[in-house]
């Protein structure tokens, strides 16, 4: 296990990926029931974009901190969700349109809420993002195989209630922890697809999940470094059920030697009805905010209505 996600955490892929877990996690919300968030594949939960990893690839140069900017915020105080207090800036106040910043607005409390007024320091992963946004009695597992990046985990959900960290095999969690008692949830599938063969075990296990929980909201994210690798995965998982389904892609530029991963994918199982209209006001703004040169795009895919 090579892959370490504090060099990637707040770049574009992360943006897009947790603005829309957000919007889901809102949704999830309007219902007094409680739900249950499953990530799979979690990372440490809390990057330090000034650490080491961070400052090597400044990738959220180019991701969080382009969609911020570093000198729009007003102060801002809160309560998280442990009770503390906390102070911070708020990065929604300017610069995004009215529409925008409306559907931002939880994702970016998030971001706010890490950090000391006018600085942009610390980045939250997809865990902490989850916790942040749900009620008490809302259930998080959070599961990372990682020994280093399971140890930062644990430490960050140390005494915090409704709060589960495991340190399986997400393939192996996946099957062990579905269906959620709740019946109501959200699964985060985040894998980093450094390993051989990544890509095409996903429909198996999606299968064996769509078996236990039907109903789930699933969230996968895959990168687009072929289209045709990445065509064939979305094909295949919409094959695995009826579930309706949402194909979001986003490309900051034509591929080019040195820039690296251009185009990221989310495909979302069982999408709150809502979503769909959402991205069609959120994605073109992230496009703008995020590009970097020619070619930069998004597609939304209503697989099936
Ligand atoms: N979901 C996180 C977020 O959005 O903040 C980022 C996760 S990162 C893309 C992928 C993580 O999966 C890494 O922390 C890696 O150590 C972990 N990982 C890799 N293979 C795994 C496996 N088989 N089971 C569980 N975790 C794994």
């Amino acid at each position: 296990m090579n892959y370490r996600h504090a060099y990637h955490a707040g770049n574009f892929a992360d943006v897009v990926k947790h603005a829309i877990l957000a919007r889901i996690l809102t949704y999830m919300k309007l219902k007094p029931q409680p739900f249950r968030v499953i990530d799979t594949h979690a990372g440490t939960g809390r990057y330090d974009l000034g650490g080491v990893e961070a400052s090597k690839t400044g990738e959220w140069r180019d991701g969080i901190a382009r969609l911020t900017g570093t000198e729009t915020g007003t102060d801002f105080t809160g309560t998280d969700f442990t009770g503390t207090h906390f102070t911070g800036q708020d990065f929604t106040g300017q610069g995004l349109p009215a529409d925008v910043a409306v559907l931002l607005q939880p994702y970016l409390d998030v971001v706010t809420s890490l950090n000391v007024p006018g600085a942009l320091t610390v980045y939250p992963g997809s865990p902490v993002i989850a916790r942040r946004l749900m009620r008490p009695g809302d259930h998080l597992v959070a599961n990372e195989l990682h020994p280093d990046d399971f140890a930062a985990l644990k430490a960050e959900f140390r005494r915090v209630p409704d709060t589960k960290v495991l340190n399986l095999d997400a393939w192996v969690a996946l099957k062990s922890l579905l269906p959620p008692p709740e019946r109501r949830g959200v699964v985060l599938i985040d894998p980093p697809y450094e390993a051989a063969g990544e890509f095409a075990h996903l429909p198996d296990a999606l299968s064996e999940a769509l078996k236990r929980f039907a109903t789930g909201v699933y969230i996968i994210w895959y990168p687009v470094k072929d289209h045709d690798v990445a065509d064939q995965f979305v094909r295949a998982a919409s094959h695995l059920s009826s579930a309706k389904i949402l194909d979001v892609r986003l490309t900051i530029s034509r591929p080019f030697a040195g820039l690296g991963l251009t185009e990221t994918g989310l495909l979302i199982l069982n999408p709150p009805y809502s979503l769909h209209g959402e991205l069609q006001t959120l994605m073109p703004f992230l496009v703008e905010r995020l590009a970097e040169g020619q070619g930069a795009s998004y597609r939304l895919d209503l697989i099936r209505d």
